[in-house]
């Protein structure tokens, strides 16, 4: 049976930064449902074309859109004994789905502030050649790489504002979801990339 995990919490939280570190501690390859749909617009195929107007206002993307390249993922041979999902399920839907296909063993929720996270996102910054993420003041990249790096579109104030919203909304009320499940880990999210690291190694060898 597969097993997955769960990282959760809401944009910008460090989902993405401390995914490698997660996947190297369980062995479980990372599947990010943004890095999949970036994929999909920048190869503008349908679905990309369709996602990218979503992406672009700070909305959530269809659950039947996601819902559909999360199963075609979990054929992928990689998978076979879980994966650790970022950024997925966003919808109390999207969980209920899941729960369909694979069993989620835990959920990680990195808990981080509203303030903290608009200063995050603003000064977010990626790596398009490896797809490493670094941040303006709280993870300046190397010198000889600076020039490469990109912003996300949807990396402004005014849209992060909006997907600030569709949290609130539409995704953390999964997480009280979860949490009755009894599957629910919260972890203190609001140090620095070290010390939320050591706060998640420290539960996950609680789990086994
Ligand atoms: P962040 O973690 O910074 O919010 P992501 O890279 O996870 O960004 O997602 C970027 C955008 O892709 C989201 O704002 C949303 O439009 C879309 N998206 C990603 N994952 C999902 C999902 N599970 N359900 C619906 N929309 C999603
Ligand atoms: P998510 O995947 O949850 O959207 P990211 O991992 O992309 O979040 O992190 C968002 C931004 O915040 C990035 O610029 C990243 O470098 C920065 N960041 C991540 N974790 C921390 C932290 N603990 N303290 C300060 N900045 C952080």
């Amino acid at each position: 049976m597969k097993e997955s995990i769960v990282l959760f919490g809401p944009p910008g939280a460090g989902k993405g930064t401390q995914a490698d570190l997660i996947s190297e501690l369980t062995g479980k390859p990372q599947v990010s449902t943004g890095d999949m749909l970036r994929n999909a617009v920048s190869k503008k195929s349908q679905l990309g074309i369709e996602a990218k107007k979503y992406m672009e206002a700070g909305l959530l993307v269809p659950d039947k859109i996601i819902i559909d390249l999360i199963k075609n993922r979990l054929d992928d041979e990689d998978s076979i004994t879980g994966v650790l999902f970022d950024g997925f399920p966003r919808t109390i839907h999207q969980a209920e789905e899941l729960e369909k296909i694979t069993q989620v063993k835990v959920v990680i929720s990195l808990v981080v502030p509203d303030e903290e996270i608009i200063e995050r996102i603003v000064g977010r910054r990626m790596d398009p050649e490896t797809g490493d993420i670094f941040h303006i003041t709280f993870n300046p990249p190397p010198e000889e790489i600076s020039h490469r790096l990109i912003q996300r579109k949807d990396d402004t104030k005014e849209t992060v504002i909006q997907r600030l919203a569709s949290y609130h909304e539409q995704t953390k009320p999964l997480g009280e979801w979860y949490e009755k499940l009894g599957k629910l880990i919260s972890i203190e999210g609001n140090g620095t990339i070290e010390e939320v690291g050591k706060n998640i190694t420290e539960a996950i060898s609680h789990i086994g």
